[in-house]
């Protein structure tokens, strides 16, 4: 399997972090290597100072697809989670301002952290859920799906025009503003809508 992940599909983080509004969307990988295994404990990685959280709604590749059209791309996900992109945020401007890969900021072990899946049934509202983060239970990060500049569907068209999907594949879609440090003892708590999926500690 492999971890997609889209950047600044939030014009309020895009903004936060000083980047435009792309026009497409912004891609980058995770390896499998990068998934926190439930019941691992993460660590905080001694390459960085500046380790944030990026809550993302997560989705689930359930049929394996390749130039998919938007209008089939809601046959190719069942399910959808809270996820934390983990960035070395000091990492990635300094490997950004060099023009390099942000590979090493971005993707290294247990960087992408996946809560419980809802099914999505027949009926379930897409266009409307709202998804928080709690970080020592205060709320530091809230997102609607709503607020996307690249809906789910766009996001499985296009990136699927590059990247053959296959089931199990993860699309973490982005997140909103509010994105910030986290230290040692710090626990996060994501939710989507009063549901708590993702419970977690830096260790
Ligand atoms: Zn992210």
């Amino acid at each position: 399997m492999k971890i997609i992940c889209v950047g600044r599909n939030y014009a309020a983080h895009a903004k936060e972090l000083g980047n435009d509004i792309p026009a497409e969307p912004v891609v980058f990988m995770k390896p499998k290597s990068a998934l926190l295994q439930s019941h691992t404990p993460f660590y905080y990685p001694e390459f960085t100072n500046e380790l944030h959280y990026e809550c993302e709604l997560v989705l689930r590749i359930s049929k394996n697809g390749k130039y998919i059209q938007e209008r089939h791309a809601a046959n190719y996900y069942n399910g959808i989670t809270v996820g934390i992109d983990f960035t070395a945020r000091d990492l990635q401007k300094e490997l950004s301002e060099k023009g390099l890969p942000w590979e090493k900021a971005k993707a290294f072990d247990n960087s992408a952290a996946v809560g419980k899946f809802i099914d999505i049934v027949p009926g379930f509202n897409k266009k409307n859920i709202n998804f928080t983060l709690y970080k020592n239970k205060e709320l530091v990060q809230q997102g609607n799906s709503n607020q996307m500049t690249f809906n789910f569907e766009n996001i499985i068209s296009h990136v699927s025009s590059y990247f053959s999907l296959n089931i199990g594949d993860l699309i973490f879609t982005g997140t909103p503003a509010g994105v910030g440090e986290c230290v040692v003892g710090d626990e996060l708590e994501g939710f989507i809508e009063n549901e708590m999926l993702l419970k977690m500690e830096v260790k």
